[in-house]
């Protein structure tokens, strides 16, 4: 039996790549498996046998590291959060829930800050600098006038990644831009067709030249994060990690408790006012969630 890489689920088909001959197999799946309900998906690894026909037989689903829900895709191991200064206009209360839902996800986190062209990058730089203090790796890239592309060819090679950020910031033009013939060999790339909320999207991983894969279709298209506990968001602020244990009550929300080290750094300017404020908004948003139980 092979081992292989669900490429894309569609139609009762599993396109099943296998690495060690670089082919994909058009597969169907045992009815033992679609009884027992194991849901198979673009990212799993399955093990399949080939018929005589030269077509596949998916027999069974291994172990997931992970899964991404809307759209959805297994074992996905990095997210390039995308945004941009301008045009449209940077949102960091969208890229601090994107950060916490990379995180949640247990994903490597990229943040490429893309048209650079239109606000320069002394300036882009500044605006993240915060950012880029708390350790996230941060590129700046303009796919229009072709800057820094290699070094997100870089971060995107033998890594399995998904690209999320708000439309428009230029997810598909970065992609095209680094490998034009993935447009083509798709034609769903730059797919703009407005879908309907309940549709399923089908998911496709996209083979890079310089190896690795990458989701035709942004991840967290669902920003809902009230899956996350109260008492937990506070891991989700990498900055806050130094401060949590030094609060006066260990179970400190960081909101209305005295002696709150968290809020002492905020007063410091330790941490960012804009990130604290954000906490507390998705702290909110989280325990009204929690008060319908
Ligand atoms: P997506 O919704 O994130 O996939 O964004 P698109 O790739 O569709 O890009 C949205 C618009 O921004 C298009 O008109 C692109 O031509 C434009 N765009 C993409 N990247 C850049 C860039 O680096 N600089 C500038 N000025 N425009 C860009
Ligand atoms: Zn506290």
């Amino acid at each position: 039996m092979q081992q292989g890489r669900v490429l894309k689920a569609h139609g009762g088909y599993f396109f099943v790549y296998d690495a060690t001959t670089d082919k994909v197999y058009q597969s169907k799946i045992r009815g033992r498996l679609k009884q027992r309900d194991v849901e198979v998906i673009a990212g799993d690894k399955v093990k399949f046998a080939i018929l005589n026909d030269g077509s596949g037989i998916v027999e069974e689903r291994l172990p997931r590291e992970n899964s991404l829900f809307r759209p959805p895709i297994a074992n996905v191991e990095q997210v390039v959060i995308t945004v941009s200064i301008s045009n449209p206009d940077l949102h960091f209360k969208l890229l601090d829930r994107l950060l916490i839902l990379g995180r949640a996800a247990d994903l490597e986190i990229v943040i490429c800050v893309n048209k650079i062209d239109l606000v320069g990058i002394k300036k882009a730089r500044k605006i993240m600098e915060y950012y880029k203090e708390i350790g996230y790796n941060i590129l700046y890239t303009s796919a229009e006038e072709e800057i820094n592309l290699g070094q997100l060819e870089e971060v995107l090679q033998d890594k399995i990644s998904v690209f999320a950020g708000p439309s428009g910031v230029g997810k598909s033009s970065l992609l095209n831009a680094i490998q034009p013939d993935l447009k083509l060999r798709t034609g769903k790339v730059s797919d703009k067709i407005k879908r309907g909320r309940h549709t399923t999207r089908k998911v496709e991983l996209l083979s890079l030249d310089r190896g690795g894969w990458v989701a035709d279709t942004p991840g967290f298209s669902a920003l809902d994060i009230t899956f996350i506990r109260s008492r937990e968001l506070h891991y989700f602020f990498v900055e806050m990690l130094n401060y949590i244990n030094q609060c006066k009550f260990s179970s400190c929300s960081h909101s209305h408790e005295p002696q709150c080290a968290v809020k002492e750094a905020v007063d410091n300017g330790n941490i960012a006012q804009h990130r604290y404020d954000h906490y507390l908004e998705f702290l909110s948003e989280i325990e009204e969630k929690e008060a319908e139980w």
